[in-house]
């Protein structure tokens, strides 16, 4: 009877966890529907505002009606970018770990990624390290590991106000993949550091707005590294710059 009970008692936890855990996934789905909604809310408002602006009499004044097109325009480029990466997100949200077929020469990527944002940023100074060890192979979706790097190296540009400088450290032993992008930017605060992983979070809504931010970034590249067994930290002094630290395990066997 005892035993019976044991198993009963066992029964019970397991179910109410998978409660809390459905609970906590519905709340999740909520926040997530709430969050996308007000994102929307603001180019929706700007390009009805033009709109109407034009339907009432700017469609007759050539200056109104080429700033209320460009704007538009803008604004619905922005929702675009808003929309894939949603996409972006909900997918690798769906990822649980990934042990892909796919082996990358990881140098190779880094490499290209590296060239393609210089021929994007000619004004900036993007320094490589590169002291991987020849041949550094992982098991990793060469597209999940471009993503990666190009959320990180696309931050390092935006939030760099003083410095057009940024500096990518690529390393590898036999167990880890280390890769750091470092930027001489205006730093991240230590109660912000926790928050930056989050969807939709933004240090300065205002200004990330202007930048084409919508606090995805991070969110996606957190999650697709985790998806490896990897991790993501960040060091950062407010004013001065930060360093995004990437550390994957090796895993070719
Ligand atoms: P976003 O698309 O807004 O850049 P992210 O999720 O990539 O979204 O980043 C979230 C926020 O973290 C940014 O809005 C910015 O405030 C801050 N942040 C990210 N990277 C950096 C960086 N390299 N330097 C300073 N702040 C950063």
């Amino acid at each position: 009877d005892l035993k019976r009970n044991d198993e009963l008692g066992e029964l019970t936890l397991t179910f109410n966890q998978m409660l809390d855990r459905m609970q906590s996934y519905t709340e999740q789905q909520k926040n997530f529907v709430g969050d996308v909604s007000h994102e929307l809310r603001t180019p929706v408002a700007v390009i009805e505002g033009h709109l109407n602006l034009l339907n009432r009499w700017g469609k007759d004044d050539p200056e109104v009606l080429d700033e209320s097109i460009k704007a538009s325009i803008q604004e619905v480029s922005r929702m675009k970018h808003l929309i894939q990466e949603m996409l972006d997100l909900t997918r690798a949200e769906q990822i649980d770990i990934l042990y892909p077929d796919e082996v990358t020469k990881v140098e190779e990527v880094v490499h290209q990624v590296v060239d393609n944002i210089r021929l994007v940023h000619p004004d900036f100074e993007i320094q490589l390290d590169d002291d991987l060890e020849p041949n550094t192979n992982m098991k990793i979706y060469r597209n999940h590991l471009e993503q990666i790097l190009i959320i990180l190296m696309d931050n390092a540009i935006k939030y760099s106000t003083t410095r057009n400088e940024i500096i990518i450290s690529a390393a590898s032993n036999e167990s880890t993949v280390n890769l750091v992008v470092q930027d001489f930017g205006e730093g991240i605060s230590r109660e912000d550091k926790e928050k930056i992983f989050g969807r939709f979070y933004r240090v300065d809504k205002a200004r990330t707005r202007e930048k084409g931010g919508n606090g995805l970034g991070l969110p996606i590249a957190k999650k697709l590294v985790e998806s490896y067994h990897g991790t993501i930290t960040v060091d950062s002094l407010e004013g001065s710059g930060s360093q995004f630290k990437i550390s994957f395990p090796r895993n070719t066997k």
